[in-house]
């Protein structure tokens, strides 16, 4: 049994959509399909969902709720006659997005919640439609109701484990399942959604439910790069990555599979393979469990190159510091009391770094951090630096190599860009180093280009 998911550009219209029930049909181990929201037909084009977050946005805020509630429904009228579909389908879909913007706006987060999963959940809905129409089995299937149970993390669910043994009884149906992606309920009932890009977390956790032999993600490319293609002209395509590799580049930027998105079926050892809806019979890309990889790819020391920004720095300086046992330890509490989540800790002996995403940041909040920093801790100095950038060179194959740190630091050094810090895993599967925003991209083509170059 596969457990095959597409993506926003896969169903931005009815073309797209007929293309992905081409692909359903063309195999019959095809038979649980997670869909996306309706995405982007052109490039100044709106993802439905981001229309459905402007719908949110004007009921809570006094706009103009009914236009964008007609943009939307005009997507799916569009959708539902290129597919020769009943009207009666966008009534129905009407109907539901009205309702839940009726519904009660006390907690926003959760309304907001209601409203992005209308996206999906319409979408399965004509999906299934479709499918019927043409004559085939398929059923649109209700995540309540097949039990997709997540914590009540308004924009930022995780799957409960409870949720593993309802869902695995999907298996034992024999129809094609429409599944809508990106949204489950919570322990009380209310809608939730992961966060953004979602829809492959939750075509992951059901190919881990049903213990499927593969987990088929459509997307709009033949195969993921080796680099962002919108940094590095043409980019090395690559066509196997294992779960880890996969992982830091997901987590350094990558946006081709949600950060998220292989942590159930890393369990499993579930491949999973990543394809284009536009050329399905392009092998895509295999991530794969480490013990799968194949000798041409262990060859590769280095196979991708990613960048993120967003991040910043609190330096704490204290002479002696590494004599004091639990210092680490209590800097960390006065973080997790304030409810910061931390990414990275280099250290000196004198020193320590803590990396944050910039996203936490509230002056109120890290004026607190600081002064319970001088307070508890006694230190010398605490000091931050914003408009932080992570750069990561990520390769099962650097384990056993030498040299790959100093091919990086020349390439970055020849590109006159300033490392303010550097890491390494104890899995050898990736180093980080710590720059400036704005020197993301030139060290992305930098290292690219010292890493890659004269291999295409
Ligand atoms: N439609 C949602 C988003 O745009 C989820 C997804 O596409 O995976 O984030």
């Amino acid at each position: 049994m596969k457990v095959i998911k597409f993506g926003g550009s896969s169903l931005a219209d009815a073309t797209q959509i007929k293309k992905v029930c081409d692909i359903i049909l063309a195999d019959s181990e095809r038979r649980i399909v997670v869909v996306s929201a309706p995405g982007k037909r052109f490039p100044d084009d709106e993802k439905v969902t981001d229309l459905l977050i402007k719908t949110a946005e004007a009921a809570v805020t006094g706009g103009d709720v009914d236009a964008c509630v007609s943009k939307i429904v005009e997507r799916y009228s569009d959708i539902a006659d290129g597919l020769g579909l009943d009207r009666k389908i966008v009534e129905t879909v009407k109907n539901d997005i009205q309702k839940r913007v009726s519904s009660s706006k006390t907690n926003r987060s959760r309304f907001t919640d209601l409203l992005k999963a209308a996206g999906e959940d319409n979408t399965a809905k004509v999906v299934a439609e479709y499918l019927k129409q043409c004559g085939h089995n398929a059923e649109y299937i209700n995540p309540k109701a097949a039990g997709m149970i997540l914590s009540d993390e308004f924009g930022n669910a995780q799957v409960l484990p409870k949720s593993y043994n309802k869902l695995a009884a999907l298996a034992r149906k024999s129809s094609i399942m429409i599944f809508p992606g990106f949204f489950g309920y919570s322990e009380t009932g209310e809608v939730v959604t992961f966060s953004r890009g979602g829809s492959d977390v939750t075509g992951a956790i059901l190919a881990a439910a049903v213990n499927a032999d593969i987990y088929e993600n459509f997307t709009d490319v033949d195969s993921v790069f080796a680099a962002n293609p919108h940094v590095v002209d043409h980019p090395m395509p690559i066509p196997m990555f294992s779960y880890e590799e996969m992982r830091e580049l997901s987590y350094a930027g990558f946006n081709v599979l949600h950060e998220e998105a292989l942590a159930p079926v890393y369990h499993k050892g579930i491949t999973v393979n990543i394809k284009n809806t536009n050329n399905p019979e392009a092998p895509g890309t295999l991530i794969v469990p480490t013990n799968l990889l194949t000798l041409e790819h262990k060859q590769f020391k280095v196979v991708g190159i990613a960048a993120d920004v967003g991040f910043m720095t609190l330096h704490v300086e204290k002479y002696m510091m590494n004599r004091e046992i639990g210092f680490g330890r209590r800097l960390l509490q006065i973080l997790e009391d304030e409810g910061i989540s931390y990414e990275h800790t280099p250290s000196g002996i004198d020193s320590i770094s803590v990396i944050i995403r910039e996203k936490y940041y509230e002056e109120e909040k890290f004026n607190r951090i600081i002064k319970s920093i001088y307070q508890d801790l006694a230190v010398d100095n605490v000091s931050t630096e914003f408009n932080q950038a992570i750069v990561m060179v990520v390769g099962n194959g650097m384990t056993h190599s030498i040299g790959t740190l100093a091919t990086a630091t020349k390439a970055l050094a020849d590109a006159k860009i300033n490392i303010n810090m550097i890491n390494q895993g104890s899995s050898e599967v990736s180093i980080m180093f710590g720059i400036a925003a704005e020197d993301a991209k030139p060290s992305v083509k930098a290292l690219y280009n010292a890493f890659f170059s004269g291999k295409n």
